[in-house]
């Protein structure tokens, strides 16, 4: 495997939104990878438009904070919202077809 150049960390430039470090690449794009994958250990940066790609010489260290982002979680929690919604309108049919027995 042959990389097109080594890239400290420190040369490339991080976009705190998508937690992706960015480094121009000579095709006019712009090789990526996100800070997840370095702290999995990945150190091989791609190009999405051509085949060169670069290796990132990083300490773990030197990484900022990883956020972890969890769409899925708040998902669940809107689902189970609308269970309970669901759950009041049988209980309040049912109270309208049986009234409590004295
Ligand atoms: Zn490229």
């Amino acid at each position: 495997m042959s990389f097109y150049e080594e890239v400290e960390i420190e040369d490339m430039t991080y976009l705190p939104d998508t937690q992706d470090y960015t480094y121009p690449c000579p095709c006019g794009d712009n090789f990526i990878i996100s800070l997840e994958e370095l702290y999995d250990g990945e150190d091989v940066g791609l190009c999405p438009s051509c085949t060169l790609r670069i290796k990132i010489v990083f300490e773990e260290e030197d990484l900022p904070e990883l956020e972890e982002v969890e769409e899925e979680v708040e998902e669940e929690e809107e689902e189970e919202e609308e269970e309970e919604e669901k759950l009041d309108e049988q209980i309040g049919a049912i109270a309208l077809d049986e009234p409590p027995s004295p």
